[in-house]
């Protein structure tokens, strides 16, 4: 069901030739501003939205070169025609002319000052554009008088890529006018919409009666886009975030809009982050935030000229005999004025910027190098993001590190986490075929933690699963179940599995009784610097090679 305003009286009696789009608008009730010429260019008809945005009450029989102006008349040639049109509000209009039959003309105000459907706008979804918004929320300020102050709501979907890449484009985009559809649903006759980006939308409020009301509207956009929908007869579900600002009490100038749809644009990263699926509303701490996240940006790109990054090692033990099976590398930061910083304070930059491809380049040569400096031939884990996977050199660095270090492949154990599986699936087989063929050994890391699914296992090869700690940490009963359950599958499908997280020496009694298995662990060791390692592994029996876990 098309969402039907209420019809208004000015629609004009069925216009013949009207560009679509205007028909549509016309057909659902909006107010269209419209004029009609005679082929002498005698205005025979115009509706009362062009009456009033044009102030001109008495137009119909008169010539419209008089009236208006030579230069906003329709053309002579051509059947299709826009001209800037100066309105008495002081702001300018697009004029549409469309040729109609027999001669005449049909002329349709864009909506930028009006109420009507906006022709300067977004042809797939029919909604205004940016600079329609811009327009509209001038024209809300100035109406506003004493009230309270319009809400400006970004809207972003959460999940449209992969609908747009696994359905096509032509899926993506009558999923993109259901969006539209239902957004206009949610609003209020007097609230505006515009898609402004791709996957984008935002929402003038106006006169919301208090900030309840307009979150109210921000939670049922929220709402309804999080129902599935279903398009080229499958069923998505998308879900959608939204960040809400005010404006501000400043110049209610043209950079009033700008500054509402950033401050509403920071709320939406937030939101973002935070979670999705959910609408925030600005506050300050959170551009101080991301003025930090900036920083952070920026000082990595020195850290990695200036070599602030640092590996510590993990040692992982066989649980039968606690022999030393080999280390996992993981990354930290020295920084100068933050101190010491772990992955997940940096690693997310890491990923976005995509300096993470330089930092990951440098952590598989350093952490081959360790490896090839220890007095044991001991594998060497080393992490590795959906970002690097998918990047195409990173096979290439790979190759560069074993080939600068020396250091057989086989000694290498790429660990991948679950998310790196489902970005593409495609792009991540041809990968880890590739890291295959060379020897390179593969880890399914922080199993169970993420959106872990069998079908993995069966798509793509890899030596070892590793358990995620959170699986591991508190024991109980259900834990327990499914730790015990994934190894048995591990043994089954002839996986080696390693269990992280294990801090106690009860924990690691529990997981030997379960069969074969790795662990590691604060019980066993923290990640240490390489030397120490080096220490560790003197001090330490190595589980003998060929031995099964
Ligand atoms: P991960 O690969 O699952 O690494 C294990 C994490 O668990 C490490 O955190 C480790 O310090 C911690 N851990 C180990 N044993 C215990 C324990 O007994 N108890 C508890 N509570 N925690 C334990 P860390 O070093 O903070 O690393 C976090 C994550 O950052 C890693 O998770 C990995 O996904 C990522 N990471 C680390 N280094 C790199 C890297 O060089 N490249 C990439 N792409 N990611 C990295
Ligand atoms: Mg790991
Ligand atoms: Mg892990």
């Amino acid at each position: 069901m098309p969402d039907m305003p209420t019809p208004r009286t000015d629609r004009p009696a069925a216009a013949p030739d009207l560009p679509p789009q205007i028909a549509a608008a016309a057909a659902a009730g909006d107010a269209v501003a419209l004029v009609m010429l005679d082929a002498d260019g005698v205005v025979s008809a115009c509706s009362a939205a062009f009456a009033r945005l044009t102030a001109q009450t008495e137009a119909k029989g008169a010539r419209f070169d008089a009236l208006f102006g030579p230069e906003t008349a329709p053309p002579q040639a051509g059947s299709v025609n826009v001209v800037d049109f100066a309105l008495p509000s002081g702001s300018v209009a697009a004029l549409v002319w469309t040729r109609a039959e027999g001669g005449g003309w049909s002329g349709v105000l864009s909506a930028a000052p009006g109420r009507g459907r906006p022709l300067r706008a977004d042809p797939l979804t029919g909604l205004g554009d940016r600079a329609y918004l811009a327009s509209a929320f001038e024209r809300i300020m100035a109406e506003r008088g004493d009230g309270p102050a319009p809400v400006v709501i970004v809207v972003d979907l959460d999940r449209f890529k992969p609908v747009n890449d696994t359905l096509g484009h032509a899926a993506g985009d009558a999923l993109l006018k259901l969006v539209a559809d239902r957004i206009r649903r949610a609003l209020r006759d007097r609230d505006e919409l515009a898609r402004v980006g791709g996957d984008e939308f935002v929402v003038i409020v106006a006169a919301p009666q208090d900030v309840e009301a307009a979150q109210a509207v921000a939670d049922r956009i929220v709402d309804t886009l999080a129902r599935p929908f279903l398009v080229a007869g499958s069923q998505v579900l998308i879900g959608a975030t939204a960040g809400l600002a005010p404006a501000g009490d400043g110049d209610p100038g043209p950079g009033a809009f700008q500054d509402a749809l950033q401050r509403a644009d920071i709320a939406l990263y937030e939101g973002k982050r935070a979670g999705r699926g959910q609408s925030l509303w600005f506050e300050a701490s959170m551009r101080d935030k991301l003025e930090d996240t900036r920083k952070l940006e920026a000082d990595m790109h020195r850290a990695l000229l200036m070599e602030e990054f640092e590996l510590e090692y993990q040692p992982q033990h066989r649980a039968r005999d606690g022999g030393l099976r080999g280390f996992e590398a993981l990354v930290r930061w020295n920084h100068p004025e933050r101190g010491r910083m772990l992955p997940a304070e940096f690693m997310p930059v890491a990923e976005r910027t995509r300096l993470i491809l330089r930092l990951g380049d440098w952590v598989l040569e350093e952490a081959c190098r360790a490896a090839m400096s220890w007095p044991r031939p001991l594998s060497i884990g080393v992490n590795v993001s959906p970002v690097q996977i998918a990047a195409p050199e990173f096979i290439g660095q790979v190759d560069a590190a074993l080939a600068a270090t020396g250091l057989p492949p086989e000694r290498l154990d790429i660990e991948l986490t679950e998310n790196v599986l489902i970005s593409d699936p495609d792009l991540v087989a041809e990968r880890v075929d590739a890291l295959r063929a060379r020897g390179v050994r593969l880890s399914l890391d922080d199993f169970g933690a993420g959106y872990a699914s069998l079908s993995y296992l069966r798509q793509f090869r890899f030596d070892t699963l590793k358990i995620d700690k959170s699986f591991i940490l508190p024991a109980g009963r259900t834990n327990d179940d499914l730790t015990g359950a994934i190894v048995d599958m591990g043994s089954a499908l002839g996986l080696e599995v390693l269990a992280e997280g294990v801090e106690t020496e009860s924990r690691l009694e529990f997981l030997k009784g379960l069969g074969p298995i790795s662990v590691q662990g604060y019980h066993f060791g923290r990640p240490m610097a390489s030397q120490k390692a080096v220490d560790y592994i003197r001090t330490h029996p190595v589980a003998d090679k060929g031995d099964d876990a």
